[in-house]
């Protein structure tokens, strides 16, 4: 059994089912549960619609679905077929007609709450899980659709809820295994649902969460997330082009990567398939032929100590400045709690002896944080930042790499404004102005990749 994971622009559109369908079809053999995104953009579509009715425009937010129907109907239809147009209709005007009564009840509500956040998202993958299983149908597989919330059960954190993994993965074998011995089975990510059945979510981007749970709870001999780039690469293709594709990396390497904005891999998708050492694979689904990266247990030697650049744009950074002269004994703690209390994750963090700048990507809560701040130290903030974060198992043992990277940002003219090496010593981390970010990687790549390790460097 393996697990195949399709992100959003994967199942776009009807010309990408059916790529989706070849691809799979060509791997019957070994017995694949395909997890889906939502089609295309459709998250972000439902939630734009969310925000209207939330703000008191019923009517927008339902034109908006209304919209979203229009493109759903249109691609599933001509990915599913004239067979198979009813059953297609059937799905499409039930999951609708909720997303609607959703619309209308976060209207009444005049807010989104994290549970309507959830039951409305949820439609995305609801849909596109449909769809596609009908689709596999269409085009002669033997495929069934299953719906993940009868499986993957989750704590109640609404919006963000972490799976309740003995439940979930007693659910897999029983609900998922059978089926898959002679069945496709066809399966919406992101979403799960409580013990007692209440719609949830695993937080954005979490399909390649589901994908790893499912594969943990089947047991899988490989979990793969098919993309739309050829795999992990030695930078953010959308900051700077002509990154290198890597055969090969490690989990934590992944991790990091991932947690520092990687956005090709969800965070903690690398957990469950740690646990159970399932090796992970990212796989282009428009280029099926390449042979993508692997992640795996074990550290992967090169003679580049860098295998990485990640970049996180958008950061604040809060720079808290003790009253004192020097730190009291405690000052830490009572800056972090307040962050604590207003659930804002802090990324990076650096010390003196009597300063502590951090920086946060989440700043709804940032008035509140500050007027709370601002009874314990001087603070300042500072907007339009970017991290950007050099990954490598190497970095702990090589020297020379910090000093690399200050040489090869002064002659590119950047102004560093913070520095971390994290306690894992697998990554460099440091906060340049927004604006100088593809100047900051860009520098940074002609350092580290001019030369690159064939063995792990395509
Ligand atoms: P999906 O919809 O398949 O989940 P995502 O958009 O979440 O896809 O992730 C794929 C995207 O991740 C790529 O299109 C790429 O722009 C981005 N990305 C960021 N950093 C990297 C990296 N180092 N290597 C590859 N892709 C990256
Ligand atoms: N559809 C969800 C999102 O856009 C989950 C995912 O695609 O992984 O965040
Ligand atoms: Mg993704």
């Amino acid at each position: 059994m393996i697990v195949m994971k399709f992100g959003g622009t994967s199942v776009e559109s009807a010309e990408a089912i059916r790529r989706v369908a070849a691809i799979v079809a060509a791997r019957v053999q070994q017995k694949p549960l395909v997890v889906v995104s939502a089609m295309g953009k459709t998250t972000n579509r439902i939630l734009a619609a969310a925000d209207k009715a939330a703000a008191g425009n019923l009517a927008d937010a339902l034109n908006s679905v209304e919209e979203l129907k229009d493109y759903t109907r249109r691609e599933a239809l001509s990915a599913a077929g004239e067979a198979s147009a009813k059953q297609v209709e059937a799905i499409l005007s039930r999951e609708f007609s909720s997303l609607e009564s959703c619309m209308e009840a976060i209207a009444q509500r005049g807010e989104l709450t994290p549970a309507l956040w959830d039951e409305a998202t949820s439609h995305g993958e609801r849909i596109s899980s449909a769809v596609v299983a009908i689709a596999f149908s269409g085009m002669g597989m033997n495929a069934a659709h299953l719906d993940a919330r009868e499986v993957l059960i989750t704590d109640s954190r609404h919006s963000q809820a972490l799976p309740l993994y003995s439940r979930a993965y007693a659910k897999f074998k029983d609900a998922a295994v059978p089926l898959l011995q002679d069945q496709v089975v066809v399966m919406g990510g992101f979403i799960g649902s409580t013990q007692d059945g209440v719609t949830t979510t695993l937080g954005r981007g979490g399909s390649d969460f589901s994908a790893a749970i499912a594969g943990a709870g089947i047991e899988a001999e490989e979990i793969q997330i098919w993309t739309d780039v050829d795999g992990m690469l030695t930078c953010d293709p959308r900051v700077v082009e002509g990154g290198k594709r890597l055969r090969a990396v490690s989990f934590a390497e992944a991790a990091e990567m991932a947690y520092f904005g990687a956005k090709v891999l969800h965070p903690a998708t690398v957990q469950p398939a740690i646990e159970k050492n399932i090796p992970v694979r990212i796989l282009n689904s428009r280029r099926p032929e390449v042979e993508g990266t692997k992640i795996v247990g074990e550290v992967v030697c090169s003679t580049n100590p860098v295998k990485s650049i990640a970049c996180k744009r958008g950061i604040t950074t809060v720079n808290v400045r003790s009253l004192r002269m020097l730190m009291a004994h405690g000052f830490l703690r009572r800056i972090f709690e307040v962050f604590d209390r207003y659930k804002t994750p802090v990324d990076m963090v650096s010390t003196s002896e009597v300063s502590v700048s951090l920086t946060i990507d989440q700043t709804h809560l940032l008035d509140e944080i500050l007027a709370e701040l601002s009874k314990i130290a001087e603070v300042t903030v500072e907007s339009q930042r970017a991290i950007v974060c050099l990954v490598g198992e190497a970095i702990r043992d090589t020297p020379g790499v910090a000093a690399r990277v200050f040489a090869a940002l002064a002659r590119a003219g950047i102004n560093v404004r913070m520095i971390s090496q994290g306690a894992s010593l697998l990554n460099i981390s440091l906060v340049v102005d927004d604006s100088q970010v593809v100047n900051a990687v860009q520098a940074l790549h002609a350092e580290f990749f001019a030369e690159t390790d064939p063995e792990v460097f395509a």
